[in-house]
C-alpha cells in the first residue's frame, strides 16, 4: 500500500529481486519499478507535480567504466554499445507507444529512499511521456509518471479516495520519521509502519505539512480506517 514503509531488505523480498540499479523496466511479470529520492545528495533530480499526483523522473547514467568517458558527462544514452536499448531507451520507447496509442500505459511501482536502509513505497504509476532535455551540461532523460490507484489497496478502499495517490513530499517524510523516532506514535512498533495522515486526505487534510503526518504501524492504521469507514 502507498506510503508504507520497507527496510531495503524488505523492499527486495517483496519484489522477489535484489534492486541495485533505480530502473528496473518489466523486473515485475506486468509492471515495471523505479527507485527515486528527493534527498539533496540524490545522485538524479526527481521532482513531485500537480499537488503529489505527478512524478518527473530524471533517466539514469550508464555504470562508469575505465574505458569510457565519465557517464556524468556526456549524454545519457538510449542505446548501449552492443545496440542493446538502454533503461532510459526501454522506458522513452515505451512512453512513446502510449502516446502513439499503441499500448497501455507502463505500470511503475515507485519506490522512494527516505534514509539509508529506509524506503517508502510511493505507489502505482503510469508512465505517461518521456522526452529529453538539458540540464546545463548534458541531455538528460525525462518521464512523466501519473499516480493511479494502488491495485494492492483497492479492494477495502472506497472508490475515488485519492488518499493513497497523493504523494507526501520526501522532506515531510523525513522530518515524520525523525520526529516519532522510527516508531508507531500508539505503540511503539518498529515494523509494518506507514506515512499516516492524521485528518485524512478526503477530509481536508494535507500531505504538505508533518504536523499532518505520523508514523503508524499496520494494526493502528488499519484499526484507524475502520473507524473512519
Ligand atoms: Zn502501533
Amino acid at each position: 500500500m502507498a506510503n508504507e514503509i520497507l527496510s531495503y531488505l524488505e523492499m527486495c523480498q517483496r519484489e522477489k529481486m535484489s534492486l541495485q540499479r533505480g530502473m528496473n523496466f518489466r523486473a515485475g511479470d506486468n509492471y515495471s519499478i523505479i527507485l527515486m529520492s528527493q534527498r539533496t545528495n540524490a545522485p538524479y533530480r526527481d521532482r513531485i507535480e500537480d499537488d503529489g499526483t505527478t512524478l518527473i523522473y530524471e533517466g539514469h547514467d550508464e555504470p562508469k567504466r575505465n574505458d569510457l568517458p565519465d557517464p556524468k558527462k556526456v549524454d545519457q544514452p538510449a542505446v548501449t554499445n552492443r545496440g542493446t536499448l538502454t533503461e532510459n531507451g526501454k522506458f522513452a520507447r515505451a512512453a512513446e507507444q502510449f502516446k502513439r496509442r499503441e499500448g497501455r500505459a507502463e505500470r511503475v511501482r515507485v519506490y522512494e529512499k527516505i534514509r539509508t536502509g529506509i524506503w517508502s513505497y510511493n505507489g502505482l504509476f503510469h508512465l505517461v511521456d518521456s522526452w529529453v532535455e538539458t540540464d546545463g551540461r548534458r541531455e538528460v532523460f525525462k518521464f512523466k509518471l501519473v499516480a493511479v490507484d494502488d491495485e494492492t489497496f483497492t479492494s477495502d478502499q472506497q472508490s475515488g479516495d485519492l488518499e493513497s495517490t497523493r504523494l507526501i513530499p520526501s522532506a515531510v517524510k523525513v522530518a515524520v520519521w525523525r520526529r516519532d523516532g522510527g516508531k508507531c506514535v500508539r505503540c511503539g512498533a518498529t515494523d509494518n509502519l506507514h506515512f499516516d495522515h492524521v485528518i485524512p486526505y478526503a477530509k481536508g487534510g494535507t500531505s504538505l505539512r508533518a504536523e499532518n503526518i505520523q508514523l503508524l504501524c499496520a494494526r493502528h492504521n488499519l484499526a484507524k480506517r475502520d473507524r473512519i469507514e
